[in-house]
């Protein structure tokens, strides 16, 4: 006979699969363990079990009443990694034993490893969540970063200050990836400088592996043991050393795994080194010319373009490329001009430099963007890649992002919707005839859900407030008056992303006077929580959160308006079940899609946003609130100054007046319905099943099938 498996077996084993994030009930048990080493630990379950070993944990177990609980989340858990009944068996079925692999330069999937830095890295998370959910065959390849994203605060004047800290390698829920040798995979790269080496560790995120490179080991000097110590670090040097890991040592990676991908997904064009890898392995392994392995590679690659920004497109010199690609390139038969070419827009312009966009675009024949309107502008903005089509026939399609909905849905909210939709509704998210039954819910235990949400928000920026003051070494005063910082009855306006120029996080203090007149009015106030990251480098960015800081010292805004630090997923959660409105003013078309107003959507706050990226396709004049007609001023300035004041109209001619507007019982009639229409029209399109069924459906299955036509523009 099997014996049973104690407590501490099977929180172990539930702690080293991430999927127990996205299940409250587990996440529950492990806090109800400790409590207060849960929320000092940042939320790792694999670091609270080292504290609890097997005899303390029985005796915590048996004092919380948790076996129960525990048997009943083990058995959910083996229940869903040993189903088989899933969409992707019915639909992806030619994924069957060769899976799609997906790249991608950072994972977001919780705050416990904190392998990401933002919007992307999240997406990324939320894929893998929904291909798991959905049985899609598919692994992820990605670095380990070991230390991380950086930690942000606020000195007193201001300055966000970053602070890296080694991640606890021991306490996190990677193992060693076994390769066909029965031993941990480790991988090398051949530079004109020497190798670049790096072991493989496996992350369990539900039934995805994610494969994470570390180039942490002895054969590296020890500048390449750094490579992958932080992300977004370093120079250009580093950043092309890290691709060449992503891309070349991942491909390798899954090589002696013994997988074989069947397609190849680019999340941006940070891997797109994979393709040249691929290629090579063709040619050595098939006996293909260049030209056979790139026209194979390319009908079995995907890649996924994230921003219409320039910077965020990688560019690498001459120079660089030849040190770090020459070696691979003779295997290809490539010169060095033939090399550069595959990474320019015009292969005859000696002057272009190298970017991994135009690599990727050239080894992939599905491409897409990742909203209608960044489709529009991508379009455009590669044009010179087929310069003999017109602008609609440039081969890029788009597929908007979504959220994986039980990441973001906040519990109580869950519950609601347990009540009103059909059963099973979350095997089922990306159907809007599921979701139409949210028109059923009551309004008053809608509000009451949001009220409670939104009380627990403020409650923990209080938290925060004191323990950041506290920190900076603020005067007692200001830590004791930060404790009652914000009030649950005023309009709560959130606004939380990178502080990178473009999005404009300043916005709302164009006009100083108006600002004030907004939050200070006695009748009908207005409240703001900040929140948000600048890059290391961009000091532009620091000066605008150094703006908002500044503000919320300021005696008038005081308690008013508050920045929190360091901005990640916990806190993210926080915010976007909590908030009442969230504010996204972005220079369209500058923000590609954006997400994170969809996780607030879920929750029932209501979209305040620039007619961009997601946003674009979604308002319809019932469901959220839009700034700005669509049109762009060919001006800047001219541009910035007619956004603010649209957006000062906006608050006051339409939020404002409809989040105080009560009935006799105190509840905003109209607002609710607002909530309502917001769930029930937007929840459907903007989550991650929906976004990984059309890339299983428009991509990946046609990829597999080696069928050379292209994306279309999705309807
Ligand atoms: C969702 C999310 C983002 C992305 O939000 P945008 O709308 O793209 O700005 C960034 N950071 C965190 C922590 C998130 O959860």
């Amino acid at each position: 006979m099997v014996p049973r498996k104690s407590i501490h077996e099977k929180l172990t084993e539930l702690a080293n699969n991430l999927w127990w994030s996205w299940q409250p009930e587990v996440t529950s048990i492990f806090r109800s363990i400790d409590p207060v080493r849960w929320s000092e630990l940042a939320h790792n379950p694999v670091l609270l079990l080292q504290e609890y070993p097997p005899d303390k944990l029985e005796q915590r177990a048996r004092e919380e009443v948790m076996h129960s609980r525990v048997n009943w989340a083990y058995r959910q858990w083996r229940e869903y990694m040993e189903s088989d009944n899933t969409w992707g068996n019915t639909q992806a079925g030619i994924l069957g034993y060769r899976p799609a692999a997906y790249f991608s330069a950072e994972f977001g999937i919780h705050e416990s490893l904190p392998i990401y830095s933002g919007g992307l890295g999240v997406l990324a998370g939320d894929h893998l969540k929904s291909a798991s959910d959905l049985g899609i065959n598919l692994v992820g390849v990605g670095l380990f970063y070991h230390e991380g994203y950086f930690k942000q605060s606020v000195d007193t004047e201001g300055w966000q200050k970053e602070e890296y800290a080694e991640l606890p390698m021991n306490a996190l829920p990677l193992q060693e990836a076994i390769g066909k040798d029965g031993k941990q995979v480790t991988i090398s790269v051949e530079t004109q400088g020497g190798k670049i080496f790096a072991r493989v560790f496996q992350v369990n995120v539900g039934r995805i592996p994610l494969y994470l490179l570390d180039s942490d080991v002895p054969e590296n000097s020890q500048e390449d043991r750094d490579l992958t110590a932080r992300l977004y670090g370093g120079d250009q040097r580093t950043r092309i050393r890290q691709e060449v890991l992503l891309g070349i040592g991942g491909a390798r990676a899954l090589n002696a795994l013994g997988i074989v991908p069947r397609v190849v997904h680019m999340n941006e064009g940070h891997s797109a080194f994979a393709g040249l890898e691929i290629i090579r392995q063709r040619m050595h392994n098939d006996g293909m010319s260049f030209d056979n392995a790139l026209r194979e590679t390319a009908a079995s690659s995907v890649f996924t373009t994230h921003t219409p920004v320039p910077a965020g497109h990688d560019r690498f010199d001459s120079g660089l490329i030849e040190e770090h690609i020459g070696p691979l390139a003779e295997d290809l038969g490539l010169n060095q001009e033939g090399l550069m070419a595959l990474g320019r827009v015009d292969p005859q312009n000696h002057g272009e430099s190298f970017c991994m966009t135009v690599l990727a675009f050239k080894t992939s024949r599905r491409a897409n963007a990742v909203s209608n309107l960044h489709g529009v502008v991508s379009r455009r903005m590669w044009a010179g890649l087929w310069p003999w089509r017109s602008e609609e026939e440039i081969p890029v399609g788009h597929i908007t992002n979504g959220v994986h909905v039980p990441t973001w849905l906040a519990h109580q909210m869950r519950v609601l919707y347990d009540k009103v939709l059909p059963a099973e509704w979350y095997l089922h998210t990306g159907e809007p005839q599921v979701w139409a039954g949210f028109e059923d819910v009551s309004p008053g235990e809608l509000w009451e859900t949001h009220q409670t949400l939104k009380n627990r928000l403020i409650a923990y920026a209080r938290r925060r407030l004191v323990h950041q003051a506290r920190k900076r070494g603020d005067d007692i005063t200001t830590v004791e008056e930060l404790a009652d910082a914000l009030d649950p009855e005023t309009l709560t306006v959130g606004f939380a992303r990178r502080f990178a120029p473009y999005k404009r996080s300043d916005m709302i203090l164009h006009d100083m006077q108006q600002i004030e007149q907004i939050c200070c009015d006695t009748n009908r106030p207005v409240q703001f929580i900040f929140a948000g990251k600048a890059h290391p480098a961009d000091d532009h960015g620091k000066r605008i959160l150094q703006r908002i800081y500044k503000l919320s010292k300021d005696a008038k805004f005081k308690g008013k308006i508050v920045f929190l630090e360091n901005y990640d997923i916990n806190l993210g959660r926080h915010l976007v079940q909590g908030v009442d409105v969230w504010l996204n003013n972005p220079r369209r078309p500058l923000e590609a899609s954006g997400t994170s107003g969809q996780k607030v959507v879920l929750n029932g706050g209501l979209n305040l946003s620039i007619m961009d990226g997601w946003w674009a396709e979604g308002y319809d004049g019932t469901n959220g609130f839009a700034i700005g007609s669509g049109l762009i001023h060919a001006e800047q300035e001219v541009q910035d100054q007619r956004d603010a004041e649209s957006l000062y109209e906006v608050l006051l001619n339409e939020v404002i007046p409809l989040f105080y507007d009560r009935d006799h019982d105190g509840l905003p009639q109209e607002w609710i319905q607002y909530m309502k229409n917001a769930v029930r029209t937007l929840g459907w399109r903007f989550n991650a099943d929906r976004m990984v069924m059309d890339y299983v459906s428009a991509t990946y299955v046609p990829a597999a099938g080696g069928i050379s036509c292209e994306i279309t523009t999705m309807p």
